[in-house]
């Protein structure tokens, strides 16, 4: 009775999916170990340095019973693809804030209710930042399966989904687990993805994910190898899902938070090398675009612009090898080698004469180089 009044209230608050797991240690632990073993979340230092809080969810909440899975679809209208000059934004960042807050104030709803129907229950709520494997989790709640590109896929929804977690000391009825996986003999996400980041079905290597290079990698260079296959991707990449076939028919949401901004949907790169500091925190403070902070997205904006291929892109690219970070610079360096031509030789010459930072001059080398 407790857990279907929960649902249906979860349900009130705007979430599409939701089910009941016992609070068990996860199956996907030793995988986890395997994962990280093999180097795979690269400098994502927080979840090797938590290894074992993943081990249960007791955990995250002492004496919890029942972890509560949720799900919210994100998948709005397609906006035009991207013309010259312009890049992507993946698209759970396509709306005007954070959802990890929208989520959050939807588990502050649910968990409200709870304590209301049971006064003195615990209750921690979870969006991302725990160590719970979440989408273990929603598998166990019954949510999806997991597909060979590691997403939470379900039939109807498909895999453009939020997951969160409420985890409470009570002992709610589990739902069924989702026993069977619908992937069959399809490998559409595995030949896609632009940089080879599925070492096999099921296991991603986070260090050539260009989601993890344009986002997680925010302060250092991208690897030389792994920047042309980048595309346009000026934040995240979509392509293991966009190919999904379980995604063809996935219904849009209704939450007007996830509508598309007009700035991101294509997003004009140019612009983006030209943003000061004071820019950008006014246009992204406070959304999922700030987590690589002004210089990531300014370096990955030029290394959009080198991939383009589009000469007219040079005039930017030069001013930004005068931008006070060295990220930029380094990555206007890289793409104006990629384009060529004389005024991005001569602009690359006589910022090497200046240039005082070390990578920096090394990236206008290979550059010259390439010319
Ligand atoms: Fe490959 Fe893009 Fe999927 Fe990462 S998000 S695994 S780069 S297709
Ligand atoms: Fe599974 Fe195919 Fe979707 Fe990949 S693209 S997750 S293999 S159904």
């Amino acid at each position: 009775m407790l857990a279907a009044g929960l649902k249906a209230c979860a349900r009130r608050v705007g979430f599409d999916l939701v089910g009941v797991a016992p609070a068990v240690a996860p199956e996907g632990f030793h995988e986890l170990l395997d994962w990280i073993d093999r180097g795979y979340a690269g400098s994502m230092e927080y979840i090797p340095r938590r290894t074992e809080a993943y081990a249960h969810p007791e955990h995250v909440l002492d004496g919890v019973r029942s972890v509560v899975m949720l799900a919210i679809n994100y998948r709005t209208d397609d906006p035009r693809p991207p013309a010259a000059g312009e890049g992507r934004v993946s698209r759970y960042a396509w709306g005007g804030r954070d959802y990890h807050d929208l989520l959050r104030e939807k588990l502050g709803a649910l968990a409200d209710w709870l304590h209301a129907e049971v006064p003195g229950c615990r209750t921690r709520g979870v969006v991302d930042t725990a160590p719970l494997l979440e989408r273990d989790f929603a598998r166990l709640a019954g949510l999806g399966w997991i597909g060979k590109n590691t997403v939470l896929i379900d039939r109807r929804m498909g895999s453009w989904l939020f997951l969160a977690a409420l985890l409470t000391d009570l002992e709610l009825e589990p739902d069924a687990p989702h026993e069977t996986a619908h992937c069959g003999t399809c490998t559409r996400c595995l030949d896609a993805c632009p940089t080879d980041a599925f070492p096999e079905p099921y296991v991603l290597d986070a260090r050539k994910c260009i989601a993890y290079l344009n986002i997680e990698l925010r302060d250092r260079p991208v690897p030389v190898a792994l920047r042309e296959g980048m595309g346009d991707w000026l934040f995240g990449c979509d392509v293991c899902q966009d190919v999904c076939p379980w995604n063809r028919k996935s219904p849009r949401s209704a939450e007007l938070a996830f509508a598309p901004r007009a700035d991101l949907n294509p997003a004009d790169a140019r612009a983006f090398l030209r943003m000061s500091e004071a820019e950008f925190r006014w246009r992204f403070r406070g959304t999922p675009l700030d987590r690589p902070k002004r210089a990531g997205l300014l370096r990955n904006a030029a290394i959009a612009l080198g991939n383009a291929g589009d000469r007219s892109a040079v005039p930017v690219l030069v001013e930004a090898l005068a931008d006070p970070a060295p990220l930029v610079r380094g990555a206007a360096a890289w793409a104006l080698g990629k384009l060529g031509g004389e005024s991005a030789e001569s602009a690359l010459a006589a910022r090497r004469r200046i240039e005082p930072d070390e990578v920096v001059q090394s990236e206008i080398d290979d550059a010259l180089a390439a010319g």
